[in-house]
This record gives structure tokens, sequence and C-alpha cells, in this order.
């Protein structure tokens, strides 16, 4: 039966190609939509870079990375498992931020005075630097929970304020309203690595780590309850509301990073 036969080896190409590439397969959880977090997943001994960047593999083969507000070009993301290399380019869907124009506005409402100039300066350094930490933690390939229980949504990421013509800093962050005092969840298990109670832009603000160069803001805290360096575990109290620094009310404003890639909270948390 020479059908039967050629079917038999047709099988077993199929056989072949599909097991040659499963050996290096990726899974990807999250879209590929500017502003969102995505964990992979690999053969634990693989290694992996995202465009030209390599980045950390757990143990049991998770990374981590995310795609900026403005991301525009596909992301290269290349797997190397043994002397093979699979190679996957990932379209990004594009997102439309909200955009608000105010004119006529006086002069000294739109630029920062001279005098805090070098306060801003160094308060950022101390941000960035927290940022850029590369550490082996996995705490990332958990779910997060919302940081208040009342999850009332006031501001969205992406959004950008045109003041007398001048485009202002995109908000990067998820604004919760609460009362001042409401206690604040830690979102995901991590340890503190930015512990400051008066930041001029964000007042009380706390950095997380959570392995591989992701890391959690919380700011304008009133109440801080963790040191420098402590370990916290997701749903621990970790402070509470305030209006401190820059702010207009009481509000929790949140942040998602991948080292300086600003991501949307949003596509990590339950928010309707
Ligand atoms: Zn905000």
């Amino acid at each position: 039966m020479v059908v039967g036969q050629l079917n038999k080896v047709l099988i077993l190409f199929i056989l072949i190609i599909y097991s040659n590439q499963n050996l290096n397969a990726v899974e990807f959880k999250g879209k590929f939509i500017q502003g969102s977090f995505i964990l992979g997943k690999v053969d634990s001994n693989s290694k992996v870079t995202i465009d030209k960047r390599s980045v950390k593999v757990s143990k049991d083969g998770y990374f981590a990375f995310g795609l900026g507000r403005d991301r525009k070009n596909d992301v290269i993301v290349k797997v190397f498992t043994g002397n093979k290399t699979k190679i996957y380019e990932k379209k990004v869907f594009k997102r439309k931020y909200k955009i608000q124009k105010i004119d006529g506005l006086p002069e000294k409402k739109v630029t920062p005075p001279k005098e805090v100039y070098e306060r801003i300066k160094r308060e950022n350094k101390i941000i960035v630097n927290a940022r850029e930490i590369e550490s082996d933690l996995t705490f990332f390939t958990k779910k997060f929970i919302n940081p208040l229980d009342e999850a009332i949504v006031t501001g969205v990421y992406g959004s950008q304020r045109i003041l007398n013509g001048k485009p202002k800093w995109p908000h990067y962050g998820v604004d919760f309203a609460a009362k001042e005092g409401t206690k604040i969840k830690a979102m995901l298990d991590g340890t503190a690595t930015m512990v400051e109670t008066d930041l001029f832009y964000t007042g009380g603000t706390l950095i997380f780590d959570h392995g591989h160069g992701i890391s959690t803001l919380y700011m304008h805290m009133k109440d801080i309850y963790v040191r420098k360096g402590q370990e916290v575990k997701q749903g621990d109290i970790i402070g509470t509301v305030g209006s401190t620094g820059r702010s207009t009310g009481p509000h929790l404003d949140v942040r998602l990073n991948w080292f300086g890639v600003r991501l949307d909270p949003a596509s990590v948390l339950d928010l309707r």
C-alpha cells in the first residue's frame, strides 16, 4: 500500500517538525498592546532577549517585560535553547490616549519654579536608580491584587495635558479616589527598594522590587508602614492614602515599570 506508507512518512515528518518547534516554544501571558506587562515562559535552561536586551530567566523558565506607552515597532523576542534559536516577531497594537488641551493659563502654573529644579533632579535620580534594580526575585509571576478594597478609578495611564501649547509629561499611573487614611495593600509580594516621605511631586512614595526589573510605585501616601529593604507579602498594609506632594486631593496613584519603561498598572489589575 503505497498510499498508506506515504501517509506514515508524512505523519512522521509532521511529528518531527512539531517536536522541533516545541523544543524552544514560548508562552506569553498578556496582550501585545502599548503599555502592557507581559509574562513569558520558556524551557528553564533557555536564554531570552527582548529586542536586543538579554533578560533574566527564572529557574522555572519565567521572564518578564513590558511595552511602553508610545511603543510603535514590533517586539523581537529571541529564545535560545541549546544550539537552537527561535525568533518571535510580535506586532504591538496602538492605543488612543486621553489628551486634554488647556490654553490661557498663567505661566507659573505651567513650569515649576527654578528653585525646586535641583530638588526635582535629585529626587528623580533616586527613583530612576530604584527602577533599574535587576534582582532574581520571581514575585512578578503571581497575579496582582488591587491596592484598595474599593477601586474607584479617577485617572488613567497615558493621558496627557497640553497647557498653553506645551505638552506635559503624560500620566503613567492609575489614580484611585479614596478618603485620607484609607489602608493601602501591597499588590504583590516584594522588597521595598525606596521609601521616601516627602518627594516634591509625589510626596510619600514607595517603590517595591518584584524581580527581573519589575517594580511598582505608590504615591501621595499619608502614612508609610515599611522600611527600606523590608519584604512584604501581597495584601500587607503598607501605608495609607494621603494628598502629599503635588496633589489636589486625597488619592492613590500606583505605577508599574519594567526598568525605565512605564507600564499600565491596569494591564495587571482587575479594574472594571
Ligand atoms: Zn496620578
